[in-house]
């Protein structure tokens, strides 16, 4: 006899992470070039001393930090291995088999994955005809099955932000007991003053009687910690605190919340990477128009190319000239915008290219 596992599960594809191929620039992930601060990889050495101890798995330290930062009570908070492991746990602690999860298509491509395991529906609105999430749509799609929508704000891969007065509207017309997810894993690299800080935003919401409004955050992008596991979600205390029941304890490892607390401590020098990466941002944007491709408007830390079919040509033809960009094949291709030289590089092959 063969062992049973979950027949659901038997189609579901496997995760796909960046390519990192072995001399080339990778711009696949998302992640920051610069390499970790001194700082920090001393109260990682620091940390690596005490691993023969389990973590301290309310991260009390760390939930503490967060709480100043961002003015809101620990009972707000949940910590997890990545914000992708907080998606799967809000899934966890609002879905059953029979409902269902909204969200945009294309957006992060980890929604689809963590609702499948956990076996509740999925539901895709597709994106407006600017690459940005269509919330009016969204908000149609709710019905009464609907436990959680996830908006991706900017969106995972298009980079596109939906602002305030979108947000709002749509606010307006989710039923309060469907939680919103407020996903700003690359909230750091907003310049656009119409974009609202999502935890802000949570807070009036709070204020006025709306408790189902919660934010994702990350220290794996704009903190540069992506090989070390650390999100939080920022929530009302009833959602954290089932947020903080379906976690597996400890998975937020000892040497992940130390160097999540240096990286606080290390903000300032953090947020200046940030801006600078910012700035290159619209070099690379403006530098592709001038190539003639179409580049929407990136409040992230990449920008997006839809070139539909071309996509699949793009990215072998960058893989030659050792350049690792994320395709998706027959919708576009997602590039990370890296260092000053690592960035050039890539615009060279990008201005090479003729399919
Ligand atoms: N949300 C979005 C929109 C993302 O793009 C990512 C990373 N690709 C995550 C969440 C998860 O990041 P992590 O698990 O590293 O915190």
């Amino acid at each position: 006899m063969t062992v049973r596992t979950r027949a659901d599960l038997v189609a579901l594809p496997e995760y796909v992470p960046g390519r990192t191929v072995p001399g080339a620039i990778k711009l696949a992930s998302n992640e920051v070039s610069a390499g970790p601060l001194p700082s920090v990889v001393r109260a990682i050495a620091d940390a690596a001393t005490a691993v023969n101890r389990y973590p301290d798995t309310a991260a009390t330290d760390l939930v503490a930090r967060l709480g100043d930062k961002l003015g809101v009570d620990a009972g707000h908070l949940a910590v997890g291995c990545g914000s992708v492991t907080l998606c799967q746990q809000l899934v966890q602690a609002t879905c059953a088999d029979t409902d269902e999860v909204l969200f945009a298509w294309r957006s992060f491509e980890a929604y689809p994955l963590v609702t499948a395991v956990v076996g509740a529906r999925q539901v895709k609105v597709p994106l407006a005809a600017g690459h940005a999430l269509d919330l009016d749509a969204m908000a149609d799609a709710i019905t009464p099955a609907t436990r959680l929508v996830f908006v991706c704000n900017p969106n995972n891969p298009t980079g596109t932000a939906s602002r305030r007065d979108e947000i709002e509207r749509f606010l307006e017309r989710v039923p309060s007991d469907v939680l919103v997810v407020l996903d700003e894993a690359y909230r750091e690299f907003v310049d656009d003053p119409e974009v609202p800080d999502g935890v802000e935003l949570a807070k009036e919401q709070w204020a006025a009687g709306r408790d189902n409004v919660a934010v994702l955050r990350t220290f794996s992008k704009a903190y540069g910690l992506a090989g070390l596991r650390v999100g939080y979600a920022v929530a009302s205390p009833a959602v954290a605190a089932t947020l903080r029941k379906v976690y597996v304890p400890f998975s937020v490892n000892a040497v992940a919340q130390a160097a999540a607390l240096a990286s606080l401590d290390a903000e300032d020098e953090l947020m200046a990477r940030c801006r600078a990466i910012v700035a290159e941002r619209s070099r690379v944007r403006d530098a592709l128009l001038a190539a003639g491709f179409e580049v929407p408007v990136s409040q992230a830390n990449f920008v997006w190319l839809p070139l539909g079919e071309r996509t699949a040509a793009f990215n072998e033809h960058c893989l030659e000239r050792k350049v690792v960009v994320r395709a998706f094949v027959g919708d576009g291709a997602r590039v990370t915008i890296g260092e000053p030289e690592e960035n050039d590089a890539f615009l060279a092959a990008a201005r090479a290219f003729s399919g």
